[in-house]
């Protein structure tokens, strides 16, 4: 039996032939009625995945804190936060909290927030009640010309990749096809531009994974941040060093699962390639060396805000776990990297 999404792709694949890996991932997560994020709430336990804005509000504070310092660094302008892929709104609404007790900070910050599920956007209503918040579908939808600082926490791992496999007979593309009673992958020659973003150097026999996708929307966050001023943060689990190999997994109910099974039922995410992104952004912006989540957040001072809470905290093994699950190199703290580029706001 096929659910209505499954239906959708075969009778797509029939008509047109087999799609590519990346248009098969953007719909099984994002396809206006049937996609895995348009139709529910995905986090927590009783969910399919955790987040670090869920797993411990000091993920938000630490953020915040990054927000008001580079603010305060860009001498207190008119800004423009955004966030992209808020999720529940967990991440913005502990960013606010902190933020909102810097003097200033709140009457010069127009909020927005880019999101394509309705759903979503039901839970970040509720969670910022309080706030005056624009919703967006993209970028260019955020008015007006002062500084922006963009972040997003998991939301560059969410948008499609695909992927280039270097064959006897040159590079081959994987496409998603339909064989009697299943997906499976089949390869054929690649869409054009794809082989031009592959990294300079490749080994023969293996996979790449490129994200035209992510590629436009770094591109389009950097050169508007060079255009008005401000910075851009993005967390996500990814690799430095470009790398080859399949990092696509998707993920029902904390497990691993097959990607070519039950879609649109399961979260689809593939590692970021950061060098690729750092690449582009610095045609626009400067770019800081990526760094782990867990030199992120002791940077800021995380360590120092648990001491706080722990006294605080009904259970201070509450805190000692969540920081742990955050910046222990086995846990979070490694895998997930920090990106930031900044530009400098031009006041002629
Ligand atoms: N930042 C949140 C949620 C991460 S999950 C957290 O850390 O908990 C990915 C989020 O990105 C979801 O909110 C999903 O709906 C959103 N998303 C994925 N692709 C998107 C796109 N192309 N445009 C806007 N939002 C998108």
């Amino acid at each position: 039996m096929q659910n209505p999404l499954e239906k959708i792709l075969i009778d797509q694949i029939n008509a047109h032939g087999p799609l590519s890996l990346g248009r098969f991932m953007g719909s099984a997560l994002g396809h206006p009625d049937y996609g895995y994020y348009m139709t529910r709430d995905p986090f927590g336990v009783e969910g399919d995945f955790t987040t670090a804005p869920e797993i411990s509000q000091m993920f938000g504070e630490m953020i915040g804190a990054w927000v008001v310092d580079t603010w305060r660094q860009f001498g207190e302008p008119q800004l423009n936060l955004v966030e992209c892929g808020p999720g529940r709104g967990t991440l913005m609404a502990d960013i606010l909290r902190v933020a909102s007790k810097v003097e200033g900070f709140l009457s010069a910050t127009s909020i927005y927030l880019m999101e394509m599920s309705p759903v979503l956007k039901q839970a970040q209503k509720s969670a910022l009640h309080q706030y005056d918040v624009t919703w967006v579908n993209q970028l260019d939808d955020v008015q007006g010309s002062v500084p922006c600082i963009v972040i997003g926490n998991e939301f560059l791992d969410a948008l499609p990749v695909e992927h280039l496999t270097r064959t006897e007979q040159g590079w081959k593309q994987a496409f998603v096809g339909f064989n009697e009673d299943r997906f499976e992958q089949v390869l054929q020659k690649p869409e054009s531009g794809l082989v031009d973003i592959l990294p300079s150097k490749t080994e023969s026999h293996q996979t790449y994974e490129v994200s035209p996708e992510r590629n436009a929307f770094i591109d389009q966050c950097s050169s508007r941040i060079a255009q008005d001023g401000g910075a851009g943060l993005f967390v996500d689990y990814g690799y430095i060093r470009r790398y080859h190999g399949n990092t696509i997994q998707a993920v029902r109910a904390h497990k691993k699962v097959d990607v070519y099974q039950n879609v649109g039922l399961c979260d689809i995410t593939a590692h970021v390639d950061f060098d690729a992104l750092c690449d582009i952004a610095q045609k626009h912006c400067s770019v800081s060396p990526v760094i782990t989540q867990r030199e992120f957040l002791r940077h800021i001072g995380i360590e120092h805000r648990a001491k706080v809470l722990r006294k605080v905290a009904q259970s201070s093994d509450d805190i000692d776990v969540a920081l742990k699950r955050l910046i222990d190199v086995d846990q979070m703290g490694d895998l997930f990297k920090v990106m930031m580029f900044y530009a400098e706001i031009n006041r002629s």
